[in-house]
C-alpha cells in the first residue's frame, strides 16, 4: 500500500520465505537472478580420512562413522573450512541452487525486487544479503520484511532509518509486537506502530503503545470488503482512493521524524 501511494521507490521483498508483494504490485519481472552458495561434498571413494572435517565443522554439518561419511547440507553454513582442514583434494565444492532474486518495475514508477527461497532450502540470509547488493542508498527503498523476531527479520531491517511494525489487536498481536519491539530497541532502530483488522480483538494494543510512548501511524479497519479486495490482489487504496494521502502523509511525517 505504501509503495503505491508513494509510487518513486524502491520496493524490495526481504520475507524470501513467502514472497507476496508481486499478488498486490503485479510487477513486470525482466531479469531473474540465481541465488547459489558453496557446498562440500566428499570423495568417500579414495579411502582418505574426513574425521578432521566432523571436528572442525561448528555447524555439526559432517559426521564420520567408521568409513562413512555422512553429511547433513542443511546445516550446513558452506564456510569452506572442511575444505581446508579435510584431506587433500578429497574435499570438493559444488555451486548448490537456493533460490532466486526476481527483479523488474512496477506502476507507476517502482524499482521492484523479490527475494524466492527455493522450497526446502533454509538459506534466507544467502538471498537477502544477494538482494542487499541492488539497495538503492540515495532514495527511499520499502523494505517488505518477515514476520517475527529471527535472523532474517534482524537482516531485513539492519540497513532501516526506520521500521513499521503491522499489528493486530489481539493477545497474539500484542506479544508479537513486544518482542518485535525489543528486537528493535536492541538494534537502536526508531518504529512505529500501524493496527491492522482494527476492531477485531481489544483494545490493549493502543493501552500498551500509548503507555510505552509509541507512536500509532494509523489504524486499517477491520472491513470484510477490504478483505474480498487483498484476497483478489487488490490494494486498500484501490478500496478506497483517500489511503493513498493517509500513506503519503505517513511517509512524509516518518522522514521528518528521522530527520529531527
Ligand atoms: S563448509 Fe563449513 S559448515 Fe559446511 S560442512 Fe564444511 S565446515 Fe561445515
Amino acid at each position: 500500500n505504501m509503495a503505491l501511494s508513494v509510487g518513486y521507490c524502491q520496493f524490495m521483498d526481504y520475507d524470501v520465505e513467502a514472497p507476496n508483494s508481486s499478488f498486490f504490485l503485479k510487477p513486470d519481472i525482466k531479469h531473474i537472478h540465481k541465488v547459489t552458495i558453496k557446498q562440500p561434498y566428499f570423495l568417500t571413494g579414495t579411502g582418505a580420512d574426513f574425521s578432521e572435517c566432523a571436528r572442525f565443522c561448528n555447524y555439526n554439518a559432517v559426521a564420520v562413522v567408521g568409513s562413512e561419511v555422512i553429511f547433513f547440507p542443511e546445516l550446513c553454513h558452506g564456510c569452506g573450512g572442511c575444505l581446508l582442514v579435510g584431506p587433500e583434494g578429497a574435499v570438493r565444492e559444488n555451486d548448490i541452487s537456493v533460490g532466486e532474486v526476481k527483479k523488474g518495475t512496477a506502476s507507476p514508477n517502482i524499482d521492484y525486487y523479490m527475494g524466492d527461497l527455493k522450497p526446502g532450502s533454509m538459506r534466507t540470509i544467502s538471498i537477502q544479503g544477494d538482494m542487499d547488493k541492488f539497495l538503492n542508498h540515495d532514495g527511499l527503498v520499502i523494505i517488505d520484511c518477515p514476520p517475527g523476531t529471527s535472523c532474517s527479520m534482524v537482516f531485513s531491517v539492519k540497513d532501516c532509518d526506520y521500521c513499521i511494525l503491522v499489528t493486530e489487536p489481539t493477545p497474539y498481536g500484542l506479544n508479537d509486537l513486544i518482542l518485535s519491539i525489543e528486537v528493535l530497541k536492541d538494534l537502536g532502530k526508531p518504529f512505529g506502530v500501524i493496527i491492522n483488522r482494527d476492531g477485531i480483538g481489544d483494545d490493549e494494543v493502543e493501552k500498551f503503545c500509548k503507555s510505552s510512548g509509541i507512536k500509532i501511524l494509523t489504524k486499517i479497519p477491520n472491513k470484510r470488503e477490504i478483505a474480498e479486495y487483498y484476497s483478489r490482489g487488490e490494494s486498500l487504496i484501490e478500496y478506497d482512493s483517500t489511503w493513498k494521502g493517509k500513506f503519503e502523509e505517513m511517509v512524509k511525517e516518518i522522514e521528518k521524524d528521522i530527520r529531527t
